[in-house]
């Protein structure tokens, strides 16, 4: 197996792939101003081409792929290309990130296919406040899908909430409670700068680790957990007496660019290097103009050459991104 190290000494082996950026839901803080451009039909990856793209991906070192979008589940046939995905020799673990809506349905084929990790973005227990958020009513479908998940034995099951002042920051000890009934890994993460929300707004929303921290320690006695990989970004707790974990996920006031192992891949086939970064490398291009699958692996060796070391964002210093998360994929 191959190992794609950056100039920074950091050992690359994740890759995120965006499927669409369609979604079914409108969440207001991943909604740019003006609205969500959508890409063409043309200018998506083509499933096959997604594959050949892993198979190069996987020759050059990576060995984890995690699928996202957009919505990943309102994408025709993506089961099927789980399937496909699964079977790449030395693809150890392929894993999904969805807002659940469509989970019910789909978690048996999903697992079925190969699938073996599935992230849940929630953002709220209160079926209103996620009406007034998403702009979708549909969170019985979100709870239901993370039970229909349980049943057919995905786990752990991540619970990924992004934490607003005003929105749902109030919710934080609830979200933290489940754990005690419920084996999942709440992850609380703070709010990131995108176009979604003007700098000021975004600014006034933006909760801190330091505050989840002490809201989180008013419901029980809370115990560090030793790092492992299977973490990734998140500061992993747990409750003594409790059966899941809770996690902080804190890209703005303590990044984790030291460790950070991944690229990811928008639906319309750009390599992006780091999240906050708009520099893409387009693979899409040299794919359709013929490119073998080893000459696509040596654009992912080169690619991992430019990996800015960190970004340099914080919460008093936002910057908007380029694209917008629901283009890139989160
Ligand atoms: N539709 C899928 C989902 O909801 O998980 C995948 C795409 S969505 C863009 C991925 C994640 O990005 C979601 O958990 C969403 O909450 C998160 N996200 C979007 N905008 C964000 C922001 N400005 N800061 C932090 N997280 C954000």
């Amino acid at each position: 197996m191959a190992d794609l190290i950056d100039e920074h000494g950091r050992h690359i082996d994740y890759l995120r792939i965006s499927i669409t950026d369609h979604c079914n839901l409108d969440c207001f803080y991943c909604t740019p101003f003006g609205g969500r451009t959508r890409m063409s039909h043309k200018e998506i990856l083509r499933y096959e081409e997604v594959l050949q793209i892993v198979e190069a991906a996987v020759i050059a070192g990576i060995s984890k792929v995690r699928i996202t979008g957009g919505e990943p589940l309102v994408r025709k046939g993506m089961v099927e290309l789980c399937r496909m995905l699964a079977d790449i020799e030395g693809l150890e673990s392929l894993a999904l990130t969805t807002n659940g809506v469509f989970l019910d349905r789909w978690s048996l084929p999903l697992f079925e296919a190969g699938v073996r990790r599935i992230n849940v973005s929630l953002d709220t227990l209160i079926p209103d406040r996620y009406r007034h958020i998403t702009g979708g009513n549909y969170h019985h479908c979100v709870l239901n899908g993370i039970e229909r998940a349980e049943a057919v034995g995905f786990f752990p099951i991540k619970i990924n909430t992004v934490v607003m002042r005003g929105i749902n920051d109030d919710e934080i000890e609830d979200f933290a409670r489940l754990t005690f009934e419920k084996p999942f890994h709440v992850r609380f993460i703070e709010l990131m700068p995108t176009n979604g929300q003007s700098s000021n707004s975004q600014a006034s929303l933006f909760v801190p680790v330091e505050e989840m921290i002490r809201q989180v320690k008013s419901v029980g006695d809370l115990c560090l957990e030793h790092e492992t990989e299977s973490f990734g970004p998140a500061r992993m707790c747990h409750f003594k007496g409790g059966i899941g974990k809770v996690g902080f996920i804190t890209p703005m006031s303590r990044h984790f660019c030291n460790a950070c192992n991944r690229l990811r891949l928008t639906a319309e086939g750009k390599l992006r290097t780091c999240l906050f970064s708009d520099k893409e490398i387009n693979i899409k291009k040299p794919l359709r103009a013929g490119a073998s699958t080893a000459e696509l692996a040596d654009i992912f060796r080169r690619a991992v050459k430019v990996k800015p070391q960190k970004h340099d964002l914080t919460h008093n210093r936002h910057e908007l991104l380029g694209r917008a998360m629901y283009a890139i994929g989160g």
